[in-house]
């Protein structure tokens, strides 16, 4: 299997195979999606300015934007799992260059981190999230 040798037969092609797949019908998902957002996200300017459903507006127009803003995010992150299946390095850590679990991948298709890697982050990340919430405490 020469493509098994040129990834230095740390995946098979099959398993590459079926991650792109799913990549690209998670980003026909993801595509549809937003445009279903973009759709349902102008208001309309016959209806009328009731102040206190122009704030329901405003709410549901943000929660629309975060939304779309997540799905934006996850289409980034396909999108590079897609560069990284096309360049062989799907598999490798981006921070300490080990292979990633086949295991792993399946369960985070989009992960770009070992799991060592991954827990280290978590826990910096922990700490930021806790930082901004001390924040918010009155
Ligand atoms: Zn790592």
């Amino acid at each position: 299997m020469p493509f098994a040798n040129f990834l230095g037969g740390k995946m098979r092609k099959t398993d590459l195979t079926k991650f792109k797949k799913l990549f690209i019908a998670q980003r026909e998902h993801i595509l549809f999606n937003t445009r279903v957002i973009d759709e349902n996200f102008y208001v309309r300017p016959d209806e009328d300015k009731d102040e206190v459903d122009q704030a329901t507006k405003d709410i549901e127009q943000s929660v629309r934007l975060q939304l779309k803003n997540r799905e934006v995010m996850t289409l980034k992150k396909i999108n590079e799992a897609l560069r990284r299946i096309d360049e062989g390095t799907y598999d490798e850590c981006e921070s300490c260059g080990a292979t990633i679990e086949l295991k792993r991948l399946q369960a985070r298709p989009t992960t770009t981190l070992c799991l060592g890697c991954k827990e280290e982050q978590e826990r910096a990340e922990g700490t930021t999230v806790l930082g901004r919430r001390g924040e918010r405490v009155h």
